[in-house]
């Protein structure tokens, strides 16, 4: 049947009845610090909620070595042990309509020191609307938001009739590996939400990411004799400073690079860690630098990754003539960028939504950040349909996600599953 204002009012009010449970099941998942490596107790909870739901589970640890045979895996500098996806499908009794897959990554970046936060990262509180703690926005309320969803077409009487897969991936925020191992593990479906904290926006265009370290050789000796000696840190800025310019190449080519070309600086390299020397009173012989880089759509990571190899080869001395050798090694993202190609139907299905909920026009934007829509894109051929809620301070201190924002943005979802999937009208037995 088709999503007529009437049934899509019975879907709204469904998830407005049911929206302090969601806000609750948000607020446990908070709690659970899933940090990298450390996902499995928030696996779990998402686990039990999606069986309990009555759909069909699957759950597995990545598997290294499978995914090193993917070119868009990151190299894996961690144990993969207990460290893995949850996938829950929905499988309609004849499945007539089409397929979705509601993406979403359980993993949270490092909270930093906690006296910088007025809370803890992980109590979790709503305050002022605002719903608190490290993975609020990203993107634990996009999770939650998908499930909640699911429950709100059905529980407004209607039953989805395509197949649809739920999964919680791990390894967003450093390799993308968990998304990938669920596309080698054989998920695929006609479209892919992924609400990550998008401002109630659809992203358009968005960047790849590379991840490495650059190992800088100093010459150690006693400060005494400072001048034989060569210091590894010292030249390790002057190593930043070289492959800045490789940034600032990069960016003055935004113009050739469509819907990048209105961001001020799209390409950011981030000197995320440093490490170096091994005493005070030693000249020190090694600093090891942690980078991150961003590449445009249709910049291939071996071509990137080229350009960066041939950067750090040129560097011989540094500007008082010492000789510098400088050796990078990739230790995550190896990532390309995509575009949402305009004008799908899963475009123009969520824009139906979305002007239903919102009462006004979609909107797209580009994003100078990595994401998992990448794995669909590229890979499986899939229009991936990031978009999600209104939040502040993602990766920073107090992080938090707009609460009344994470309801439109579900009303959105469960919209997209009766417009996208197809629903009948359940049959019930008194
Ligand atoms: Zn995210």
């Amino acid at each position: 049947m088709k999503l007529t204002s009437e049934v899509a009012d019975k879907i709204s009010a469904a998830v407005d009845a049911a929206f302090d449970r969601q806000i609750a099941f948000t607020q446990e998942l908070v709690r659970h610090p899933s940090l990298r490596t450390r996902e499995a107790s928030a696996q779990d909870l998402l686990f039990d909620a999606m069986r309990e739901r009555g759909l069909e589970m699957d759950r597995w640890d990545l598997d290294p070595a499978e995914l090193a045979q993917h070119p868009g895996a990151g190299p894996v500098a961690v144990s993969y042990e207990n460290v893995g996806n949850v996938v829950g499908t929905y499988h309609p009794a004849s499945e007539e309509g089409r397929s979705l897959i509601l993406n979403g990554h359980v993993d949270v970046v490092p909270e930093g020191p906690h006296e910088a936060w007025a809370r803890s990262p992980w109590d979790a509180p709503v305050i002022d609307g605002w719903l608190y703690g490290r993975g609020s926005g990203d993107m634990k309320a996009g999770l939650a938001a998908n499930l909640f969803a699911f429950d709100a077409v059905r529980a407004a009487g209607f039953t989805p009739t395509g197949r649809i897969h739920f999964q919680s991936v791990v390894e967003e925020e450093c390799t993308g590996n968990g998304s990938l191992s669920a596309l080698q593990r054989g998920y695929v479906a006609d479209a892919v939400i992924i609400p990550e904290p998008e401002e109630d926006m659809l992203v358009r265009a968005n960047v790849g990411v590379i991840w490495f370290t650059v190992r800088v050789a100093g010459h150690p000796t006693h400060p005494r004799e400072m001048s034989s000696g060569f210091n590894a840190i010292d030249a390790a800025h002057h190593v930043m400073e070289r492959l800045r310019e490789v940034e600032a190449r990069w960016n003055a080519e935004k113009d050739e690079h469509r819907y990048f070309e209105d961001l001020d600086h799209p390409i950011n390299f981030n000197l995320g860690g440093i490490r170096g020397g091994d005493w005070p009173s030693s000249v020190p012989a090694w600093c090891e630098l942690d980078v991150r880089i961003a590449l445009y759509p249709g910049v291939t990571a071996d071509a990137a990754w080229a350009e960066i190899e041939e950067c750090l080869a040129s560097i011989d001395v540094d500007e008082s003539g010492n000789p510098v050798e400088a050796v990078a090694t990739r230790n995550g993202f190896y990532s390309e960028g995509y575009v949402l190609d305009e004008g799908t139907d899963a475009e123009e299905a969520l824009r139906g939504v979305h002007r239903e909920v919102f009462g006004d026009e979609l909107r797209t934007f580009t994003t100078p950040g990595y994401l998992d829509g990448r794995v669909f894109a590229l890979y499986a051929d899939t229009p991936a349909l990031v978009y999600g809620p209104i939040s502040e301070a993602i990766h920073g201190y107090d992080e938090r996600v707009d609460v009344e924002s994470v309801r439109r943005i579900t009303k959105s979802i469960a919209l997209f599953i009766a417009e996208w999937c197809g629903v009948s009208v359940q049959l019930h037995t008194a």
